[in-house]
């Protein structure tokens, strides 16, 4: 085989580029952490947005050794409430009105981690915080070279590996090149992916609040008209708020002084908190969607929002490129046990039939979900509000959902299987 500076080389030091480079070095591989923002603003600090992580991919942060620096900071959702309520009606006499679906982490059969003592549903974890432990992991292992505050300009393909060009005027020659470099990705436009683009007329608000009473671990999802209002459990009575708004309402909002936003959040969450105070200053993120229905080619994988960036109605966006990362590093260490080259077109063939099904159904599913949630049409509201009491009523219905939010369907990667 020929000789090459590393097996792979990953473009983009962000949750997705970070975790990929752990899970790969665990299957043995060399890998170079290609990133062009400095070392010294590897953790995000403006970004005080947090995670859902799904009960599956908590397995996959287990097995590479980077759950216990989270454990503490990290807030379990023992059950979600799914409400289709305008502000004003959504919460009545301190608590949810008729038309909610409720998932109680009991109700998950035994052996995926449910029943009386089960596990949750899934944690909500800071992104600082995961920032943070990826990159001491990184560090830490002896077959990952970080090359922070250098970016890739391009890169072509040779016989045996793809040589990758960086803007320091160095190239570096590697069998296979995953590309994590997000969802505006320089990677996905100069090797020509064909990829399914729209921009949302929404923005997500996003904030943590600080609370009276008890939040008991319930995160909840209000299906209000102009779009969802999630309240997700963080440790220290405190709640991160993803508030989803139309463009031109999130930017009123955020102009408003800091006592008025904070009674349209109280409209919102209504009284079951007790008294509220914001807890970090809200920011407006932009919403759109990216869906690259081929996600490789010639030595080269897309990975994490390079290869689909989707709405967060769901909190599922990370959660899918955490199960790239294990599907990737099993067909890549299944390659290195055979003696095949890792970045060879039936290895990546693979990984790709394996990632396709899984990646459509659930981006274009929360597509279709925001646009039929975030409406106020009577006949669409009222369907919505029978749906969500049929499903009620149907146990094995609700441990399908439950099972789904928790990233724990399909033909699941050894990383993220019950242990
Ligand atoms: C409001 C909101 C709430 C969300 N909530 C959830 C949730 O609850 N659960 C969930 O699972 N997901 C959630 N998500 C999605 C999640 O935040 C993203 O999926 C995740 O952060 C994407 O990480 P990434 O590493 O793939 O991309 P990015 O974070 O965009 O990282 C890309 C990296 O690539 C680098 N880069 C760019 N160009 C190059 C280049 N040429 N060469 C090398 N490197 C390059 C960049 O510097 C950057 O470090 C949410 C998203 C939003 C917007």
């Amino acid at each position: 085989m020929t000789e090459t500076d590393f097996d792979i080389g990953i473009a983009g030091a962000g949750l997705t580029g970070r975790l990929m480079a752990l899970a790969l070095a665990h299957e043995g591989f060399s890998v170079a952490l290609i990133d062009p923002r400095a070392s010294t603003s590897r953790p995000a600090q403006d970004d005080e947005r947090t995670t859902a992580i799904a009960f599956a991919s908590a397995r996959l942060f287990k097995r590479l050794g980077v759950w216990d620096p989270l454990d503490a900071g990290a807030c379990p959702i023992n059950d979600i409430l799914v409400t289709n309520g305008t502000p004003r009606d959504a919460f009545r006499d301190g608590g949810v009105d008729g038309q909610s679906l409720h998932f109680p982490s009991t109700l998950l059969p035994e052996e995926r981690g449910g029943g009386e003592d089960g596990t949750a549903l899934g944690y909500i974890v800071g992104n600082k915080a995961m920032a943070e432990a990826f990159e001491a992991a990184v560090q830490a292992a002896p077959l990952i070279t970080s090359l922070y505050g250098v970016g890739m300009i391009g890169s072509e393909t040779m016989p045996g590996a793809r040589q990758l060009r960086l803007d320091n005027d160095k190239t570096l020659s590697v069998r296979l090149l995953v590309a994590c470099d997000g969802k505006h990705s320089t990677i996905r436009r100069q090797e020509g992916l064909r990829a399914l683009s729209w921009p949302y007329a929404q923005k997500a608000l996003v904030f943590n609040i600080a609370h009276e009473k008890p939040h008991h671990g319930v995160a909840h999802e209000l299906f209000c008209p102009s779009g969802p209002f999630a309240i997700l459990p963080m440790t220290d009575n405190r709640c991160s708020i993803v508030w989803t708004e139309h463009k031109r309402s999130a930017d009123a909002y955020l102009a408003l002084p800091e006592n008025e936003f904070l009674s349209a959040v109280e409209d919102r969450v209504g009284p079951s908190l007790g008294q509220l105070s914001l807890a970090s200053d809200p920011v407006a993120w932009p919403l759109s969607f990216h869906y690259v229905p081929n996600p490789v080619g010639e030595r080269l994988v897309m990975a994490g929002d390079a290869a689909h960036t989707i709405h967060p109605i769901a909190g599922q966006g990370f959660n899918l490129g955490i199960k790239d990362i294990a599907a990737l590093a099993d067909v890549a260490g299944e390659a290195m046990r055979t003696g095949l080259d890792v970045g060879h077109g039936s290895t990546l063939e693979r990984y790709a039939k394996w990632r396709q099904f899984d990646t459509a159904s659930l981006a274009l599913g929360t597509d279709v979900m925001n646009r039929l949630f975030s409406n106020d049409i009577a006949p669409i509201r009222w369907a919505r509000s029978a749906g969500l009491g049929l499903v009620q009523k149907m146990d094995p219905a609700r441990i399908f959902f439950m099972r789904h939010a928790g990233a724990d369907v399909g033909d699941l990667p050894s990383l993220m299987r019950p242990f």
